[in-house]
């Protein structure tokens, strides 16, 4: 009982070691950013669908198609401690690495997405909203997404019920922010360390309640990055329903394959 004790008290204690330092934001910037791609539905369109809409459906067999082309170029997937690790110290990552991220609890991740990522033996990252764990049929349910976990894939954080960051103040940080964490902790029984922010929308001024909260980093969607706080806004780019291959090979190589923030790291450190 009591070496299982020491052990759980050196786990956490290498834990905080790694992870607690501080970071080096000017250095983080400084370095090559990796793509991630951002997914929602994975079905075929409808009428009724908008063309704004496409942007967030992809169907089943361009996101099929667009998988075997990371494979064939060969991409390797990586998951957010590869990443933080990377970002914060420059531990080297494999060969082409690339995130694969998918919000809002959507069924279709289940059905379509995962046996196409584990053909490639990719990985990926679900950010799940809370309240649309087991809501119907099109959502993922308590067991999948431990099964995912269970899996070798990230399940993280994207808030309660889809709640706006940019609006966030008093008790809605416990609700939208600490609560959904604290469950998904339970139902994976691993840390939650890593956030979404619902339509990629956020402000600098929230930043500091992911960090009060035990937050490594958080994800956006394209803006610019926060200068004073890379790590918690993290770019991501979606891949949309209506991009050939080769818009996405060009995409991931441009908007993300050299660091777009790089003169304002250049500034920062001739300022220092
Ligand atoms: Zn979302």
């Amino acid at each position: 009982m009591f070496k299982r004790l020491l052990t759980s008290v050196s786990i956490c204690f290498l834990y905080h070691l790694s992870f607690c330092q501080p970071v080096d934001n000017a250095a983080v910037l400084a370095r090559r950013q990796v793509p991630v791609l951002c997914y929602h539905q994975i079905r075929n369109w409808r009428p009724s669908d908008k063309q704004v809409d496409k942007d967030y459906i992809i169907p089943p067999a361009t996101f099929k198609a667009h998988m075997k082309l990371l494979a064939d170029s060969g991409y390797h997937t990586i998951l957010p401690d590869e990443l933080y690790a990377y970002l914060t110290k420059g531990t080297p990552l494999p060969a082409k690495p690339i995130m694969l991220t998918f919000d809002d609890t959507d069924g279709d991740q289940w059905n379509i997405a995962r046996p196409e990522l584990m053909k490639y033996g990719f990985k990926g990252v679900y950010f799940i909203v809370f309240t649309n764990i087991n809501k119907n049929k099109h959502y993922l349910s308590r067991r999948q997404i431990r099964q995912l976990s269970d899996e070798g894939n990230l399940i993280a954080c994207h808030t309660q019920d889809h709640g706006n960051f940019k609006k966030l103040k008093g008790n809605d940080w416990e609700i939208q922010i600490s609560t959904p964490k604290k469950k998904l902790e339970l139902l994976t029984g691993k840390p939650v360390k890593y956030f979404a922010f619902p339509y990629g929308l956020w402000n600098s001024a929230g930043l500091p309640e992911l960090h009060k909260r035990g937050f490594l980093a958080a994800f956006q969607l394209s803006d610019k990055r926060d200068p004073n706080d890379a790590m918690m806004t993290i770019r991501r780019l979606i891949d949309c329903g209506y991009w050939s291959n080769a818009k996405l090979d060009y995409n991931i190589k441009h908007d993300f394959g050299r660091p777009a923030d790089q003169k304002l790291a250049k500034a920062k450190a001739l300022a220092k």
